[in-house]
């Protein structure tokens, strides 16, 4: 049976960071929501037209919209021993068609690590947070600076803001955040999934909390 990760955390808590260092070790694939979104943005498909109307005020793509792309996504075959998901679910009645998905597809929900920060140092955190051109990587002006301003230590490629970290757009997804993704704390907490992790930690001492609560069928590519 394959097993999914789900991160849950508000905007700017570590999700981005921790799934691609999770991913890296345990071979399991990162999707996140969020950069497929981008992904067709920057393609320019109708997809990536639509998603670009609610990303830019910072609210959140329709639910139908959202749950169909993941359905997609989790189909294909690097998704057969599972994933890590990063920004998905992010409503109820995403996390309730998840469930469904993974009936359908032969998978469960390994675990939910709550990546715990509060709201005043997320702020800070994605007002200085910066995004690789090419892969998505992440860095943070003050807390993870690159090695070379404005290049990715990874791939050379250039940095930038993204659009919805600037201030204004930033304390609308925080309000979104808490209205409707706060609920799925208590639904993954009733199904006893719920792990929290204190996500005010160096990134390394994030990762070593997220390792220790995985599943082993996670662990062992
Ligand atoms: P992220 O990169 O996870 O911060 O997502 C960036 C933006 O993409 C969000 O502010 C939403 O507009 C959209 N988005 C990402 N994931 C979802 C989701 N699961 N449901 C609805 N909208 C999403």
């Amino acid at each position: 049976m394959s097993v999914f990760i789900v991160l849950l955390g508000a905007p700017g808590a570590g999700k981005g960071t921790q799934a691609k260092l999770l991913a890296a070790k345990t071979g399991l694939p990162h999707i996140s929501s969020g950069d497929i979104f981008r992904e067709n943005l920057k393609n320019q498909t109708e997809l990536g037209k639509l998603a670009q109307q609610y990303m830019s005020k910072g609210e959140l793509v329709p639910d139908d919209v959202t749950i169909a792309m993941i359905r997609e996504r989790l189909s294909r075959p690097d998704c057969a021993r599972g994933a890590i998901l990063d920004g998905f679910p992010r409503t109820p009645a995403q996390a309730e068609a998840l469930d469904a998905m993974l009936a359908e597809l032969g998978g469960r929900v390994g675990v939910v690590p709550f990546i715990d920060v509060p709201e005043d140092e997320l702020v800070e955190r994605l007002s200085g947070r910066l995004i690789c051109r090419a892969q998505g990587h992440i860095f943070h002006k003050k807390f993870n600076p690159p090695k070379v301003p404005g290049v990715c230590d990874y791939d050379g490629s250039e940095l930038y803001q993204r659009e919805d970290d600037k201030p204004e757009v930033v304390r609308n997804r925080i309000r979104v955040y808490l209205e409707q993704t706060m609920p799925l704390v208590a639904y993954y907490e009733k199904k006893g999934l719920l792990v929290k992790i204190d996500g005010t930690q160096p990134i390394d001492k994030v990762t070593e909390a997220l390792w220790a609560v995985l599943p082993e069928e996670a662990k062992s590519a």
